[in-house]
């Protein structure tokens, strides 16, 4: 008998009809002898339209009220599932965030998982019952107030109750196969990985692969918790994302990323602290910056370029002006219009010579490269977004991931 926690997201649960399917294969790995704990996203893209509304009846900001907005998507979802699960005679109980013991700070929209104690979920199961948790919500016990967990919240609720429970697997259930090598609506030739290692996935939802929730993947990697991406939609296995893989690619998938802008502080007067006085309130806001780059001094002034999240990027502005007045800046200017792509392999650290290989690749297709940043084993191009998926098909074609060069390289 195993205890498996299986997470359904938003298209898998999206009409009565997928519903029910769900209800089936959970009842399924119940009768099977397992013990099942069911985490559920709001249906469809039922989050989307409580945030459009929000938005229509009020101009203003309610982070509190927005958190009891949202997490009613997914209580939707946990009750009628329950009620599906009941209808094929398997005992089945739904509870949302807070009855299930998901404890998080006090921060609304955003909040961080801190403690779990979900002694209701092991009681359900104790009793042979089929625990559906409503995924993405929790509560803080300081301000004793309902907090929800960052978009795609739900992953990171699967995954915190696998740890917790000690679970043998936890089931990401998707209307994708799984991890691909690169986004198959754009690489017709993308593949199914049958298993990627926590790094290279959280390199992977950093550069902006989307299956999984950043979050959710280093969780599970601090929690050494093995995950299986797969569709709900058929039995196939998907990807299995875990602690060690068998190979170590140079290249195992290529992504790309257009939820960013860019930003540059042009002419500033080249002197120590400079750096410190445009990022230190950005991150005093809570802005998140991704890339930075610094160009070369002319005539004692550089230009500043960094990206951040394109929901940030008005705060960022306003704060960026802030500082290039105060540094006596030539000013600030804003591309809205870039993506990153990425390639990433836990392979590149053996393997010399990919970064070059993908300069070249984009040179030869007379694509301009903005700007680079690079990890161990993953090299990003912030390039035009008009040519981004171009990129992605050209380096795809390059690197035929997951890309073992043939030689060692000594
Ligand atoms: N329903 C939430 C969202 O759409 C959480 C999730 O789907 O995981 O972001
Ligand atoms: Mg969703």
């Amino acid at each position: 008998m195993a205890l498996i926690v299986q997470k359904y997201g938003g298209t898998s649960v999206g009409d009565a009809d997928r519903i029910k399917a769900v209800a089936a294969r959970v009842a399924a790995a119940h009768d099977s002898g397992n013990q099942v704990v069911v985490v559920v996203s709001a249906m469809g893209d039922s989050t989307d339209r409580l945030v459009d509304l929000a938005a229509e009846v009020s101009g203003g900001r309610h982070p509190r009220e927005m958190d009891m907005l949202l997490t009613a998507g997914e209580r939707i979802s946990m009750a009628l599932l329950a009620m599906a699960i009941r209808d094929r005679g398997v005992e089945a109980m739904s509870l949302t965030g807070s009855q299930a013991g998901i404890l998080t700070d006090t921060s609304h929209g955003e909040a961080k998982i801190r403690d779990i104690r979900a002694i209701r979920v092991r009681e359900g199961l104790d009793q042979g019952r089929v625990v559906i948790v409503a995924g993405f919500q929790g509560v803080s016990p300081d301000t004793k107030e309902i907090t929800t967990l960052g978009r795609g919240g739900s992953d990171a609720t699967a995954v915190a109750m696998a740890a917790y429970l000690g679970a043998d697997v936890c089931e990401i259930y998707t209307d994708v196969d799984g991890v691909f090598t690169a986004d198959p609506r754009i690489v017709p030739g993308a593949r199914k990985l049958d298993e990627v290692s926590f790094e290279e996935m959280l390199e992977l939802a950093a550069a902006g692969a989307r299956v999984l929730m950043m979050r959710s993947v280093e969780f599970a990697r601090r929690f050494n918790v093995p995950l299986h991406v797969r569709s709900s939609f058929h039995d196939g296995e998907g990807t299995w994302v875990k602690e060690n893989t068998m190979e170590d690619a140079a290249v195992t998938g290529v992504a790309h990323d257009l939820s960013e802008v860019k930003l540059t502080v042009r002419a500033v007067p080249d002197r120590p602290g400079v750096a410190s006085a445009v990022f230190e309130p950005l991150s005093s806001a809570g802005v998140n910056v991704d890339m930075i780059v610094q160009n070369i001094s002319h005539e004692g002034f550089t230009d500043i370029s960094f990206t951040v999240a394109r929901s940030d990027a008005d705060r960022a502005l306003g704060l960026a002006r802030q500082a290039a007045a105060a540094l006596g800046a030539g000013g600030v200017s804003l591309d809205d219009a870039i993506a990153k792509v990425s390639v990433v392999g836990a392979g590149m650290r053996t393997h010399p010579g990919i970064a070059a290989r993908m300069f070249t690749v984009l040179a030869d297709a007379g694509i301009n490269i903005a700007m680079i940043s690079t990890s161990p084993i993953r090299v990003s191009c912030v390039v035009d977004a008009a040519v981004a998926e171009e990129a992605v098909r050209l380096l795809h074609d390059a690197f035929d991931p997951p890309f073992e060069p043939q030689e060692e390289s000594i």
